[in-house]
């Protein structure tokens, strides 16, 4: 847009150059060609009768032309009687009062492209000043009611506990001067995307009542050298100017990612000076001004450790993904003001949604809101919940399945059962929420939802049963339609259960060759390594996905059942799972 807009100002800018030069050279260059005389010769050549024409151009010159060819200017002696006698005398007069053609074209589109000039620069310039309000993020307004606090946070109570006394610093700083204290300048919140490392920041600034200034890390890459260090300069500027403030830094990684060794990469010039701007800026005020600066990142290991030294971000506080109790209060949060169906178990869903940030929880009371709101029902209940579940995790149901080929179908129906064979078989305790071969717009074929159980550690037994899981869809492929007939649909399996071999042998310590070593802290040793921890990954998915092959051969007669019920059905509820199994043989494991 801008750039365009940039592009766009060239032409007036050009046209206004060349109307001026033409505006010149008709005004000064072409009279000069001519040349002047005395009013008292004109006067003579007048009586000698020698003027053929002479042409009245405006009030201060008179241009006369000879009957010899000759042609000069002469002062206008702008007597009203001029006219009259130069007629009677029978010389042809001209008088152009207006300014001549060759003037007033270059002069028009000289006005003209100085006005779009204006025009562009200040549209241009409109602009600019609006995504600096959007870098600067200065929404003071929007927090100097107490309109956002703590309160519009549910769950994450370590973290705030862990924030209160900034809060508390920022409201009374004279009781933390009194005690010699030294508040941290700098605190960094780390954790996993949408675990409200944001909402943190905001709330400390309302519950304080003091502006908060929000940017992003990423807002300064990819600009030019300098721009990034200016912006900081202003943004703290601006910061200053109100006294205290809350300055929010969203992905700080982007400029504050630890320098690697060596590795000279391109455009590292302008992120040093953006952090180095920043490091000054935060030496450059005292303890007691009453500025905070909260930065966040998902990951606090891969920042430059000269923005962690003390007096400058020294105090890290991990926002971590909500527990189930923690879970069950983001809901009611959500739910407060949205008219919910009493037979609504928030405690339920608390429990099935395992690993969901506050923005998935978030997600899912809205998409379950949109779907009541498109049923015009009275109010949001369990079905739109169900469907919203499934669109958070897995993506709209694709609406038109009619192009789906019935092979398709089939090889998705014994897919998704493998999975959920060997889920039941190897993970009993993991529930399974929902078996489907209906396809989602985000491009699976159909999707197993099992929901894991809530723990802090993942054993060496677990891992590897999670991997038998995710190999169940391709081992099912295999045994029913060939080896020459395997497909692409185990695609994202495969990435997962790659990388969760690979971590276990190379980061958790889980593996033979490596033993207690992790590759990633090995440095440049670890290349010498590569091909032992890739032999042995293999060989772990091989046994691996031979085992998964023999527990579904053993339950073959399983796994046609319950792929011949998704293909009438498309969709396994965890109730319908639980009837199928009791009314059926046990499993064989
Ligand atoms: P982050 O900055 O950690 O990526 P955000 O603070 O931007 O996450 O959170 C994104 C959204 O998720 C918020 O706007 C809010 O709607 C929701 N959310 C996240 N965590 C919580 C929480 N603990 N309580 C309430 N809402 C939350
Ligand atoms: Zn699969």
């Amino acid at each position: 847009m801008n750039k365009l807009k940039n592009k766009i100002i060239i032409v007036p800018i050009i046209t206004a150059i060349m109307s001026l030069f033409a505006l010149i050279f008709y005004t000064y260059y072409l009279p000069s060609t001519k040349m002047e005389k005395n009013y008292s010769e004109f006067v003579k050549d007048l009586d000698s009768s020698t003027v053929s024409k002479v042409n009245i151009n405006d009030s201060t010159k008179l241009t006369v032309y000879l009957k010899t060819g000759e042609v000069y200017m002469v002062e206008n002696p702008n007597s009203p009687t001029l006219k009259e006698t130069l007629l009677t005398k029978g010389i042809d007069v001209k008088s152009s009062l207006t300014a001549p053609l060759e003037k007033t074209i270059p002069s028009t589109i000289l006005t003209i492209s100085i006005f779009s000039i204006i025009l562009i620069s200040v549209y241009s310039g409109r602009v600019s000043t609006s995504s600096m309000t959007v870098v600067e993020g200065a929404d003071v307004k929007e927090n100097n009611k107490k309109s956002f606090g703590f309160h519009s946070m549910a769950g994450n109570e370590e973290a705030k506990e862990s924030v209160q006394d900034i809060v508390d610093f920022l409201k009374n700083p004279e009781k933390y001067q009194k005690y010699g204290a030294r508040m941290p300048k700098g605190i960094i919140l780390y954790g996993e995307p949408g675990t409200g490392k944001t909402l943190l920041a905001k709330a400390v600034a309302g519950e304080a009542n003091v502006p908060f200034y929000a940017v992003s890390g990423s807002d300064f890459v990819q600009m030019y050298v300098g721009v990034g260090a200016a912006r900081i300069r202003s943004l703290f500027k601006k910061a200053k100017a109100n006294g205290k403030a809350v300055i929010f830094i969203d992905e700080i990684d982007a400029i504050g990612k630890r320098r690697d060794g060596g590795k000279a990469s391109g455009g590292s010039d302008e992120r040093d000076q953006t952090l180095n701007a920043l490091l000054t800026e935060m030496s450059g005020f005292g303890e007691q001004e009453g500025i905070v600066i909260m930065a966040a990142t998902n990951r606090l290991d891969i920042l430059d450790p000269a923005l962690l030294r003390p007096g400058r971000f020294d105090r890290h506080v991990e926002v971590i993904l909500p527990d189930v109790n923690a879970r069950e209060k983001i809901l009611k949060l959500y739910f407060k003001n949205k008219p919910v169906s009493d037979n609504i178990d928030l405690r339920n869903w608390a429990n099935k949604t395992t690993y969901f940030s506050g923005a998935k929880l978030e997600s899912l009371v809205n998409e379950a809101a949109i779907l009541a709101a498109k049923d015009n029902a009275s109010n949001i209940s369990e079905i739109h919940m169900d469907k919203a579940f499934s669109i958070v995790i897995a993506g709209h149901e694709k609406a038109d399945r009619s192009s789906i080929r019935e092979i398709d179908r089939k090889i998705t129906a014994y897919h998704e059962s493998g999975h959920a064979i060997i889920s039941l078989i190897k993970l009993p305790e993991e529930k399974i929420s929902k078996v489907t071969i209906i396809p989602t717009t985000k491009g699976a074929g159909g999707y197993t939802l099992t929901i894991p159980e809530d723990s802090a550690y993942k054993t060496y037994s677990y891992l590897r049963k999670r991997i038998m899981v995710l190999l169940g869809g391709r081992a099912a492929e295999e045994i029913i339609f060939g080896s020459d007939n395997i497909t692409t649909g185990a695609y994202s399996d495969i990435t997962h259960s790659t990388s969760m071999a690979k971590d276990m042998i190379s980061e958790y310590g889980m593996g033979k060759n490596l033993g207690l070593l992790k590759i990633s802290s090995l440095g440049e040793l670890a290349n010498s390594c590569g091909t032992s921890v890739v032999e042995e990954c293999k060989a772990m998915i091989d046994e691996l996905y031979e085992e998964t092959k023999q527990i579904l051969l053993d339950n073959i007669d399983r796994l046609h059942s319950m792929s011949l019920y998704l293909l009438e059905n498309e969709t396994l509820f965890e109730e319908d799972l639980a009837r199928e199994m009791s009314s059926d043989k046990a499993l064989q494991s």
